[in-house]
């Protein structure tokens, strides 16, 4: 990765390959269309957990099913305009981090400097990979904070941690605390999951997703939106502008 454009950047950290295009695609399209420069880490492939149609053919291999995600996962970055996509290849169903990853994220976290950064929710009864690349997320962006990891120069300041909508909101204790007005996206995000075959049991299910929260959006606003994408933050809003 770089930041020699000098484009301003947001980071997403995915769990699995294909998370960051269900519950951000929209927040990815949106900003690349604006000339910002995302980059998505994707912590693992899916490859033993979120890949169940491949699982259908007998035959299929642990390293077939993670190239055919890593192949879905790019074509639709690059529908979305990510900039750049990295893949830790730390395994699913369990994800486990340690310190080496933990050092490779605390890195790109003090190289691109992002302005905001969208993850996983806090909790998910569902699935412990998620809130574990929450928790990674979070402490990766901590540690690059830290004056004394590579001197003062390097450390980060506070980007906004924004966290995607869960599967099933209400057991994950997740509330819409941002919704983004994707409408002028949808199409993007939209063809992105199209390229998602592995998982196309879920193309409609986020599609009402997204007219879901683009109603509430306009419910609580005076825009006139069709498609939204609903965020929980961690951290106060800093502001000097109540509206
Ligand atoms: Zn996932």
């Amino acid at each position: 990765m770089s930041t020699s454009s000098g484009a301003r950047s947001g980071l997403v950290v995915s769990a699995h390959s294909a998370d960051f295009i269900w519950r951000a695609g929209g927040a990815i399209a949106l900003y690349a269309k604006r000339g910002w420069k995302v980059k998505v880490v994707c912590l693992s492939f899916g490859e033993r957990g979120e890949s169940q149609k491949l699982w259908k053919d007998p035959a299929m291999t642990l390293d077939r099913v993670k190239t055919e995600r890593r192949a879905e996962a790019e074509r639709a970055g690059s529908i979305l305009g990510v900039a750049d996509m990295e893949f830790f290849d730390l395994g699913d169903y369990p994800l486990r981090t340690g310190l080496d990853a933990l050092e490779r994220l605390a890195d790109i976290y003090q190289s691109m400097r992002p302005e905001w950064v969208l993850t996983h929710s806090l909790e998910d009864p569902y699935n412990f990979d998620h809130p574990e690349a929450t928790r990674f997320a979070q402490e990766a962006r901590v540690v690059a904070q830290a004056h004394g990891r590579k001197g003062a120069a390097s450390a980060i300041g506070a980007p906004p941690v924004f966290l995607f909508e869960p599967h099933q909101p209400e057991q994950c204790n997740w509330k819409p605390q941002v919704i983004l007005d994707i409408s002028e996206v949808w199409e993007t995000k939209r063809k992105a999951f199209e390229a998602m075959d592995a998982q196309e049991h879920l193309w409609d299910y986020y599609t009402r997703v997204a007219l879901q929260r683009g109603v509430q959006g306009a419910r609580n606003s005076e825009r006139k939106m069709k498609y939204g994408e609903g965020y929980q933050r961690v951290f106060p809003l800093v502001t000097e502008h109540l509206v």
